[in-house]
């Protein structure tokens, strides 16, 4: 669900940053058209119309001939056509109001040429007779000024633009910087939580039994010699453990003797403990099949164990998902369950947490991918060092003091004589959870549940 939530996130936070920065650019864009760089041009283009204007002015001052007046009409109405177009194309205040003081000056001037052509030249061409040309002149001039006054003002005006472009340009690229960086952070996220959550658990072991059983073969010769040395030591510790009762009886009253003969009898019972463990592993019983469903054993094993795990602090927890059928021998599996669930409580050095969990599965088992049903026995315990990991199934290693060694292999024995495997995962600090594998019963209940 995280991930999912994460990768949504991801893919809005993407969505929307590229939607956004596509629409400044298109903003940015259409404000760079040549249309509307063409504005700060206009004073420009007006001064060299006005210049040209003048000239023609001049010209048809010194010579007096119509075709040149008519060639200034003509200019001087374009010109003023002009000046009507352009006012679309101004946006500020001050650009405005100066092609306003413009169109005002430019009709004076057009006047003023008028009486300039008005009036009958005298003979002798002097500028202090012509005072129509002189009067034509300053308003020429005055055109002129406002002409630079609008200059300067395009001048403001593309400052202002420019400066806008920049800051639009900025927040573009804090943006893109930031969908980069945030990017970044989301797949670091992302990357350390897949392998947290999803390679990690990747490193399950799938014990297959014939590896297993390959190397314990090695130690099948150990096996049998360890087995005839359990069953002459049975003999004598069950006749030692019968005087050790009748010892109790007479020393009766003397709490120190009563004392060593409950040490005694705790060291006897660790010695059978490993005698029959030793027998299990060298002459393991046949198993007796029958077709129940998978969660049967997890049950019984959990109201054997729940209330004297209490006492140490740790919680066992039932959670059954599954209503498979799985045909098996419901003792031998829970001996194994009961095997994993010690070692599970072991492995939790104060309080903690035991869950059984049956669930359903496909996974390749005996050589084809096919439906089966995990029993898991999940811990909040320790882990298991790598170097630990690699001699886990061997038989009579062991990492504790009252160890034998043989819990796993026996467990993964039983489980091969099931057609199944046993599987396991690990995090060192986090916990291990150790599964039982057994591919579904096709057949009808035989021991329904109870
Ligand atoms: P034993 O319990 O007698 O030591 P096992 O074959 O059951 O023998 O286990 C072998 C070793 O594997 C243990 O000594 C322990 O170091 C390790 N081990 C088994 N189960 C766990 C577990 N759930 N958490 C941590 N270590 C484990």
């Amino acid at each position: 669900m995280l991930l999912a939530g994460a990768i949504a996130l991801f893919a809005g936070l993407s969505v929307w940053a590229v939607w956004n920065s596509g629409r400044r650019v298109e903003e940015l864009q259409r404000r760079l058209t040549d249309a509307h760089l063409a504005r700060f041009r206009l004073a420009d283009e007006f001064q060299r119309r006005l210049l040209a204007l003048n000239n023609s002015m001049l010209r048809f001052a010194v010579r007096r001939e119509p075709a040149l007046w008519s060639e200034f009409e003509r200019a001087s109405h374009d010109l003023d056509q002009w000046l009507d177009e352009q006012s679309s194309q101004l946006h500020t205040e001050r650009e405005r109001d100066l092609l306003q003081q413009l169109n005002a000056a430019y009709d004076s001037y057009v006047q003023a040429a008028r009486q300039v052509q008005a009036t009958r030249p005298p003979v002798e061409v002097h500028p202090q007779v012509f005072p129509d040309i002189t009067e034509f002149e300053s308003k020429a001039d005055r055109l002129l000024a406002l002409g630079q006054q609008l200059a300067e003002a395009h001048g403001e005006a593309r400052e202002g633009f420019l400066s806008q472009a920049n800051a639009q340009l900025g927040h573009l690229r804090f943006l893109l910087f930031g969908s980069a960086g945030m990017s970044l952070a989301l797949m670091g996220g992302l990357g350390w939580f897949v392998y947290r959550d999803l390679i990690a658990p990747l490193r399950t072991r799938l014990v297959q039994s014939e590896v297993v059983l390959e190397r314990q073969g090695k130690l099948a010769t150990l096996g049998t010699l360890a087995a005839g040395i359990a069953h002459e030591i049975r003999n004598p510790l069950t006749s030692i453990k019968a005087r050790l009762y009748t010892l109790a009886k007479h020393i009766k009253g003397n709490d120190a003797a009563l004392s060593d003969t409950m040490m005694i009898g705790d060291e006897i019972a660790r010695l059978e403990r490993i005698v029959q463990d030793v027998l299990r592993f060298a002459r393991p019983s046949e198993p007796q099949f029958k077709v129940m469903r998978a969660d049967t054993p997890l049950r019984e094993v959990h109201s054997l164990m729940a209330a004297a795990l209490e006492q140490k602090q740790i919680r066992l927890t039932l959670d059954s998902q599954t209503e498979q059928l799985v045909s098996m021998d419901v003792a031998l599996i829970k001996q194994v369950l009961v095997n994993l669930v010690r070692n599970a409580a072991e492995a939790i050095e104060q309080e903690g947490t035991v869950t059984l969990r049956a669930r359903a599965s496909q996974t390749k088992l005996n050589g084809r991918v096919q439906e089966v049903a995990v029993l898991e026995v999940a811990d909040t315990g320790k882990g298991i060092p790598p170097e630990v990991e690699k001699r886990l199934f061997d038989p009579f290693f062991s990492t504790k003091e009252a160890g034998t060694g043989l819990g796993l292999s026996i467990a993964a024995r039983i489980v091969d004589k099931h057609g199944g495997a046993l599987q396991y995962r690990t995090q060192v600090g986090r916990g291990t959870t150790f599964g039982i594998v057994l591919p579904i019963a096709q057949g009808p209940v035989e021991n329904p549940d109870p």
